[in-house]
């Protein structure tokens, strides 16, 4: 049996607070960066509604999607050829409803491979759905995953203080780490 490997979307192969930073820049007519975001609640690093956040985050998925970078150059072929080694990849993301299709738009426009792509819109944990292998961005996400499946922490600057033991930098570099 292929080992699947579940992929979390926004933070691990969409760079979206890339735009999102900008989005927020041009309304409060600052110069955040994602580098600014240090913390996972970004209402600890900005003065803004847990509406708003949301409010950007749909925004910039409707209207600026195809602006959103993936996370490392040649990440269609790194993730072809995670497949070609026999690891099944299935994209894991929860979301707004109305921004699936946008999702959908991108990962077709940057060619990203998957062999099913999961849209989750409740409160239920990513660790209870089906895979070996989760890499995500968001802390909350990996504390309830135990062995044997593996949880790896995509490394992006609001979880560099967070306590864990896998981490890796790049989609390209999950291989050395597995
Ligand atoms: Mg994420």
């Amino acid at each position: 049996m292929n080992k699947t490997l579940a992929i979390d979307l926004d933070s691990v192969l969409a760079d979206t607070m890339k735009i999102w930073t900008l989005i927020y820049s041009n309304i409060h007519n600052t110069t955040i960066t994602k580098d600014d975001i240090k913390a996972w609640d970004i209402r600890k690093i900005l003065p803004i509604s847990a509406q708003e956040i949301s409010e950007i985050f749909i925004y910039v998925w409707i209207h600026r999607w195809k602006e959103i970078p993936p996370t490392e150059p040649d990440l269609a072929y790194i993730i072809r050829q995670l497949h070609k080694k026999g690891y099944r990849i299935s994209i894991l993301t929860k979301r707004e409803r109305e921004t699936v299709p946008y999702v959908a738009n991108w990962l077709d426009y940057y060619d990203i491979f998957s062999d099913d792509l999961i849209f989750i819109y409740d409160a239920t944990p990513k660790a209870m759905y089906k895979f070996d292998i989760l890499v995500d961005d968001a802390p909350i996400n990996l504390i309830d995953v135990v062995s044997p499946k593996v949880g790896i922490l995509f490394n992006q600057p609001w979880n560099l203080e967070f306590d864990w033991p896998i981490r890796v930098n790049s989609i390209s570099s999950i291989e050395n780490t597995l």
